[in-house]
């Protein structure tokens, strides 16, 4: 059976979207395979596209002749204010567009998708969030470490590396403490000092740590290391952002699993 067909028998189930709604939507870490039925549906549905940095660009070839709005940063110049970004949402939706605000990832994770939400229902504005797959959970799989693993973790955290214009830093020691593994979003520029924070909080320097970059693109980079030397090693081997921190036992497990999914991939 042909995809289009497979699609097709689900479209009853698919949601209408209506003039003047926003639809407040996760793209996924980039694959195109990793989009939701929701987001292809809102995708050929939406008149006015909203879409940042992190939104792969080859995913806006499912839209159908909507208008684009770029907002997230591009050649080294800063992103659009937030608050112009949800004046634009809510201006396109008072004309009657459909309007899809896509993020990369899922919008509720780290993405200033509950800011946007909030805005919406103040003025009054009709929306629906459509959750995406997270980077971390993409990135993970794609590098062959599960998320939790029998025997190693009960928990699984995801945090923030980002500290501009928060009055504190996290505490990473606590988070350390906890013995659980952490992906750390937004964290590239400053693994030094949250390595060092994590291990003066109690974890050991051997504790296995990855940085996966442009996870489940064609630029997929993974770099495996320790908690010592993941700073020195992202460094030297130039790995850019976007990119994730990834600390804890699940690591290891890439040894095995990784080389399979490799292999997969170019079956
Ligand atoms: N809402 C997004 C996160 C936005 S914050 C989500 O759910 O994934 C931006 C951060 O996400 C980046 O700094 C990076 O840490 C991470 N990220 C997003 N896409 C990624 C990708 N394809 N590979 C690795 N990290 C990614």
């Amino acid at each position: 059976m042909s995809i289009e067909k497979a699609i097709g028998r689900l479209a009853p189930e698919i949601v209408e979207f209506k003039a003047g709604q926003v639809w407040l939507a996760g793209a996924g870490p980039g694959n195109a395979g990793q989009l939701t039925l929701d987001v292809v549906s809102a995708l050929a549905q939406a008149d006015a596209i909203v879409y940042d940095a992190l939104v792969d660009p080859s995913i806006l070839k499912a839209a159908d002749g909507a208008d684009l709005h770029f907002v997230g940063k591009r050649g080294g110049k800063p992103s659009t204010p937030q608050d112009d970004i949800t004046a634009l949402l809510i201006a396109l939706a008072g004309r009657g567009r459909r309007v899809l605000r896509l993020k990369g990832g899922d919008p509720y994770v780290f993405g200033r998708g509950g800011e946007e939400a909030m805005a919406l229902a103040r003025a009054g504005i009709q929306f629906r969030i459509l959750p995406g797959v997270t980077s971390a959970f993409g990135a993970l799989a794609s590098a062959g470490i599960p998320a939790t693993m029998r025997g190693m973790n009960k928990a699984i955290i995801l945090a923030t590396g980002h500290a501009a214009g928060e009055p504190e830093d996290l505490d990473w020691a606590a988070l350390a403490r906890t013995g659980q593994p952490i992906v750390v979003y937004m964290g590239l520029k400053r693994v030094e000092t949250i390595a060092a924070a994590l291990i003066s909080g109690g974890l050991a320097a051997t504790t296995p740590a990855a940085v996966i970059a442009a996870a489940t693109t064609e630029g997929e980079t993974v770099l495996v290391s320790t908690l010592a030397a993941i700073a020195r090693e992202a460094a030297a081997s130039g790995v850019a952002s976007p990119a994730l921190i990834v600390v804890g036992e699940i690591v290891s497990m890439r040894a095995e699993l990784g080389q399979f999914v490799k292999l997969v991939k170019s079956a």
